[in-house]
């Protein structure tokens, strides 16, 4: 039986040439009848192969490219070569002192629609497209022979499936479930308790590492104020770097609870003054703040996506300006702001513009003394620009 074939329009084909990964319902001229997720030969008006990937009928975003070479078969020898290759490239990442990470990227790692998270002994992963949900079940096999692991989990349950026409899946593929929602982990020498089974993405904010260090290295004497602060990711790193005090700011209860217990994870008293913790919308606390004339000397900003689409962009720019005009306003001269924008939609370029307006609002000069990015295990595919979707600024108030 031969590959059902995806044929792409005269004078579309040129994004495939120069392998980006994806094919829209747009520039599609015709294609062969094939159920959602089925492996299809993507060819040119002419015929003649361009690459080979997964199909589903019922997305606007309707092809994704898995290979360019023609000879390249889609079988389980294939899903074993691209999953051993993305976890050798983690393997230098991996420690005593750093036990988890993210093992495949998605396109970013050649494996459109897949992530798989490590958390010590555990893995996750999410099936973002039908063409990952129709081949779970090789994937899965090539994940125990690289690394059997203890458990893996699905935790398929994110809005996109949604535009897959998909179910959204949280289940356990493999080992017990006994322990999946405590799970330790050590990220850069501090202590996490994950939740596997209920906790945000995959359990953790691991794209934010280099930036959680960062803040650790900048903390000590400081008054810091953790805003968005989910479990603590960057209170943790702040706390072991020696901060003054840290006030920590969630709209989740089970968030903050989850932020307490990782303090005494690593060794602050349940009751230490140092630690506040405050539950509730970020914009009204913040204005509240500057209400009252609080100040801090050092502030993250990591709020949630705020852009799922390029229609939501103008929106999106409203709040992050907001947010960042109260920041800066909270802070004392020479205080450090560390803003973020998950939205891909929001590039850094834009991103600068935001808190440049956000400045001008809050009658704060202000210098950047770094970009950054997401951490390294996230990794940007030259020819799929979209990977980059996590960029920030660190700010000097002058
Ligand atoms: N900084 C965290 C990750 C933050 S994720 C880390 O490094 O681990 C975004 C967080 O924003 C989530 O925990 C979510 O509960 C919280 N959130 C979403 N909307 C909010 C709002 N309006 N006010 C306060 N918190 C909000």
């Amino acid at each position: 039986m031969s590959t059902p074939a995806i044929y792409i329009k005269q004078g579309r084909e040129k994004p495939l040439r120069q392998r980006h990964p994806w094919v829209f319902s747009g520039a599609i001229q015709r294609s062969d009848a094939a159920p959602p997720g089925a492996i299809v030969d993507i060819l040119d008006y002419k015929g003649s192969f361009l690459a080979r990937g997964y199909a589903n009928p019922a997305s606007k975003l309707t092809a994704r490219a898995l290979t360019w070479d023609p000879t390249e078969i889609i079988d389980s020898a294939f899903w074993q070569r691209r999953v051993d290759a993305a976890i050798a490239r983690r393997r230098p990442l991996l420690s005593a002192d750093q036990t988890a990470c993210r093992l495949i990227m998605s396109e970013a790692d050649q494996l459109p629609g897949l992530i798989v998270d490590k958390y010590g002994e555990h893995l996750v992963i999410q099936a973002l497209t039908a063409g990952i949900d129709r081949h779970i079940a090789p994937i899965v096999t090539a994940l125990h022979n690289a690394l059997s692991p203890l458990t893996i989990s699905e935790r398929s349950d994110d809005s996109v499936r949604d535009l897959e026409g998909l179910p959204r899946i949280n289940r356990l593929l493999h080992g017990s479930e006994a322990a999946l929602s405590d799970v330790l982990i050590v990220e850069q020498g501090v202590n996490f308790r994950i939740d596997l089974r209920a906790g945000h993405k995959t359990g953790f904010y691991l794209d934010q590492r280099r930036n959680h260090t960062l803040i650790g290295s900048l903390a000590a004497g400081r008054k810091v104020l953790d805003c968005f602060s989910y479990t603590g990711g960057f209170t943790m790193h702040a706390a072991k770097g020696g901060a003054a005090s840290i006030l920590s700011v969630d709209a989740s209860e089970p968030a903050l609870a989850r932020l307490r217990e990782n303090l005494s994870a690593n060794g602050f008293a349940a009751d230490d003054a140092r630690f506040q913790q405050r539950a509730g919308n970020a914009f009204e606390i913040l204005r509240d703040l500057v209400q009252s004339g609080e100040r801090f000397d050092l502030i993250t900003l990591d709020p949630p996506k705020f852009a799922a689409s390029g229609g939501q962009v103008e929106k999106a720019a409203r709040g992050y300006k907001d947010l960042n005009m109260l920041a800066l306003k909270l802070l004392n001269p020479g205080g450090m702001l560390a803003t973020f924008s998950c939205s891909g939609h929001i590039s850094l370029d834009l991103y600068q513009k935001i808190v440049f307006g956000a400045a001008i609002d809050a009658d704060r000069n202000a210098q950047i003394t770094s970009h950054l990015f997401q951490a390294d295990d996230h990794p940007v595919l030259l020819t799929f620009p979209e990977s980059l979707y996590l960029k920030g600024l660190l700010c000097r108030v002058l």
